[in-house]
């Protein structure tokens, strides 16, 4: 049985219940999917205590985002949840996360925070990393556990503990994706099927650069960018950005880099905007 509470007061018990045990969260904005169940499940088999948080925050949406259509399907949520075994959700209301209205005091992410995703979504990672930072304060886990779908937000969240020294681990789970390649997202039933079809140049973009990762970094950008610019030239897909980047600090991948980086894209398809990477260990020796 999975409880669903809304306060943190209703929270405490399950807390004060495992106080000498190993906690973990999820953190979500809901809508959830197989991507986050196999959050839900990592979390189950390494914590005696699951708590998966709900709550679509106002303060990472841009002001012509999508906060207000975001899918909200609390009743299904609580089913797959139940299904992991999680042991509580938590779905507080915006007045609890915000009881002082918006925030003065915020966490900012600086430089790698600014890039890719940030560049786009301008303060989108202040409200990220102010929600996560919250959700841990009012969850107050050991162990906190993140996508690797979202590749700038779990390094930022990475930092933002080691900076901050917020005495919690961070654990990372592999991106889920269906049979085809798509990267699972609440997004992703926005789409129509012949949007879905064309979506499907992100992984393939992703899939064609990590052939060359043993031929460096120019030739994992070019083969990826190859698959992208086919589809934008057919006028249903239009690209943000494609980066190779360091995932220490998310700045380019100079064309002799070698070891681990991240191959990340975003673009968006219809009024639908999707993000998909692919971590690469790069080899110099084919280097440009
Ligand atoms: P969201 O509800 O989209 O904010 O995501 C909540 C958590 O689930 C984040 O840590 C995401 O990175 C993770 N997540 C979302 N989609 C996937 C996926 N396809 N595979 C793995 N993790 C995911």
């Amino acid at each position: 049985m999975t409880a669903l509470v809304h306060t943190r007061a209703e929270l405490q018990p399950f807390l004060e219940g495992f106080a000498n045990r190993k906690r973990g969260v999820v953190m979500t904005m809901g809508a959830l999917h197989e991507g986050h169940l196999e959050l839900f499940k990592r979390a189950r088999h390494d914590c005696d205590l699951v708590v998966v948080t709900i709550f679509v925050n106002p303060l990472q949406f841009g002001p012509n985002e999508d906060f207000d259509r975001y899918p909200r399907t609390l009743d299904d949520d609580l089913k797959l949840c139940a299904e992991a075994g999680v042991d509580v959700v938590y779905a507080p209301a915006v007045e609890e996360v915000y009881p002082g209205g918006q925030p003065i005091v915020r966490v900012t992410p600086g430089a790698m925070g600014e890039v890719l995703e940030g560049e786009f979504r301008p303060g989108f990672f202040t409200g990220v990393l102010t929600i996560v930072n919250k959700l841990l304060n009012l969850t107050d886990p050991d162990v906190a556990f993140f996508g690797q779908k979202d590749a700038q937000q779990l390094a930022l969240v990475r930092r933002m503990v080691l900076d901050l020294n917020m005495p919690i681990e961070i654990v990372s789970v592999p991106t889920v994706r269906d049979e085809d390649g798509l990267a699972k997202s609440s997004r992703n039933r926005y789409l129509s099927p012949e949007e879905r079809t064309t979506a499907l140049a992100l992984s393939r973009a992703l899939f064609a650069g990590q052939e060359k990762a043993t031929e460096g970094a120019d030739a994992v950008r070019d083969a990826a960018t190859a698959v992208l610019k086919a589809a934008v030239a057919t006028g249903r897909l239009d690209l943000d950005y494609l980066a190779l980047v360091d995932p220490r600090d998310f700045s380019e991948a100079p064309p002799t880099f070698s070891g681990e980086t991240v191959l990340a894209v975003a673009a968006r398809v219809g009024t639908t905007r999707l993000i998909d990477n692919l971590p690469l260990t790069l080899t110099t020796h084919g280097a440009r």
